[in-house]
């Protein structure tokens, strides 16, 4: 049997003399921490888990907070948007109903996702805009998806700086 063991650009090979025996799972813990220079529990019964990596759990945080504001418009209440139809091109300053989440281009008639115009739901730009309509809607079920794919690749990367940057220009 052999195993490499690698970590940090430091790589230890393992093999035991008689290659149909194994090496000894404490063998491996003990070359396990000398490469990565991280002390682990072992719990004999389950060696499985024991062997592979801590990992670095970060907690992230979810858009969608001060959805309430003074100035928020009611629930479905005309508010201008400033489409640029990702589509076609269509530019125009229209009006959409307030809390829905794209709206339909008038001239192609495709989905286009609705975002804040500010970095406040809610709030209106300078020129009145609660919307600005620029990006393909993609339904509820693919954005869920892509949630959970950029969820995962957060969590496989180490960074701190895991804090949603969501600011928009004008
Ligand atoms: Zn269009």
């Amino acid at each position: 049997m052999k195993i490499k063991i690698e970590s940090n650009g430091v790589s230890l090979k393992l093999a035991t003399q008689d290659e149909n025996k194994n090496v000894e799972f404490k063998t491996i813990v003990k070359a396990y921490e000398l490469v990565t220079g991280d002390e682990l529990e072992i719990t004999e019964n389950e060696p499985s888990k024991s062997v592979i990596t801590p990992e670095s759990t970060t907690n992230t945080r979810t858009a969608g907070d001060d959805l309430e504001n003074d100035r928020t418009p009611g629930w479905h209440e005309p508010v201008k948007v400033k489409l640029m139809c990702p589509y076609c091109g269509k530019n125009e300053v229209t009006k959409t109903l307030y809390g829905n989440r794209f709206m339909k281009c008038p001239d192609c008639g495709g989905k286009v996702l609705l975002q804040s115009a500010t970095s406040r739901w809610g709030v209106p730009d300078n020129n009145g805009f609660y919307y600005k309509a620029t990006e393909v809607f993609i339904d509820r079920y693919q954005a869920q998806v892509n949630d959970d794919l950029l969820q995962e690749m957060k969590e496989h990367m180490e960074s701190g700086n895991v804090g949603k940057d969501d600011e928009h220009e004008d």
